[in-house]
């Protein structure tokens, strides 16, 4: 054991104290600050996929509809309380032959917590030039704005941006937004701004469709009008990418039928959140969510008295 490091540091310590000369003193390094960046990646069957934090939102108490008493004995349970922090993740799926960025975070049009996604990128060793394709779940801006830069240009500049034909319809619809209310408008911005930045490069797909080799779109309607889950598969390991099906963790997975505000249709993404949550354990997949505490990964089991237990995925080496 002589070349064992930890003996070679304390040997040239104690040297440094017999001459009289100062060890260095660690606990002075000044706070580096800024927070950390998320960049976390796990082996899918041959595939691999990495979880880029784009940064987290603050979501207040009124976000979730439903039994008030069964929300208060769950926040309860949980020992937790509004505002709510969620994470904004995105997940980068490297197939061996493509790279597709699944939901794009919220740039800086969602304050300062988020737009991050270009960083964790960088940090993850990926340049945008390099993603092949871009799946949204959603146009709402928390999973939208990051794939328009602040000039209006796209972030991915080879990537095809992929959404499913409902969400197009109804957030791209000019006559949708002119109907909504004035305090609702702001909401069609995201779906604007990368219809403008991506031209043709938007192309839209049919909920349930195959988008590339292992990946597939699932419905998950209810949310939004097109909302659009998807399926990772790799041999017999899969990942359901769950999008928004579900925002507030410690209530939403005890007990699925509470909703929130910003579901289009509550009694839709309620009765889809649950057929997703049953098919994710019957089928033993991995889930990943974009509002789940990063890295966003883990499996769900049936809980005793009802509803779902969430377990986060360990840390792999591979
Ligand atoms: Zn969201």
């Amino acid at each position: 054991m002589k070349n064992d490091p930890r003996r070679r540091f304390l040997g040239q310590m104690l040297a440094a104290s017999a001459v009289g000369v100062a060890p260095p003193l660690f606990a002075a390094a000044p706070l580096a600050g800024g927070g950390a960046l998320g960049v976390h990646r796990m082996k899918l069957g041959s595939f691999e996929v990495t979880t880029l934090l784009d940064g987290f939102i603050d979501l207040p108490g009124a976000v979730l509809q439903g039994d008030a008493d069964a929300i208060q004995r769950a926040l309860e349970a949980a020992k937790t309380k509004a505002p709510f922090r969620t994470a904004v993740n995105t997940f980068l799926v490297n197939t061996g032959s493509k790279l597709v960025l699944v939901d794009t975070g919220g740039a800086k049009m969602l304050g300062p917590t988020a737009g991050r996604l270009p960083q964790a990128l960088a940090a993850a060793g990926v340049a945008p030039e390099q993603v092949d394709e871009v799946y949204i779940t959603h146009m709402h801006g928390d999973h939208l704005h990051g794939a328009v830069t602040p000039e209006g240009a796209k972030l991915f500049p080879n990537a095809v941006l992929r959404v499913a034909k409902l969400d197009v319809d109804y957030w791209g619809s000019a006559a949708v937004e002119a109907a909504a209310p004035d305090n609702q408008k702001g909401r069609f911005v995201p779906a604007k701004r990368a219809i403008a930045a991506c031209g043709d490069r938007l192309q839209t797909f049919e909920l349930g469709a195959e988008l590339t080799p292992g990946i597939r779109s699932v419905a998950g309607v209810g949310h939004t009008p097109g909302h659009s889950c998807y399926l990772v598969s790799s041999g017999d390991a899969k990942l359901l990418l769950l999008g928004d099906t579900m925002h507030v963790a410690p209530v939403q997975f005890p007990r699925p039928e509470i909703t929130v505000m910003f579901d289009f249709r509550q009694d839709l993404a309620r009765a889809r959140r649950e057929e997703l949550f049953a098919m994710a354990v019957k089928e033993d997949m991995f889930i990943g969510a974009v509002h789940l505490p990063f890295p966003g990964i883990g499996k769900l089991r049936v809980r005793d008295g009802g509803g779902y237990a969430y377990d986060p995925l360990p840390w792999q080496l591979y």
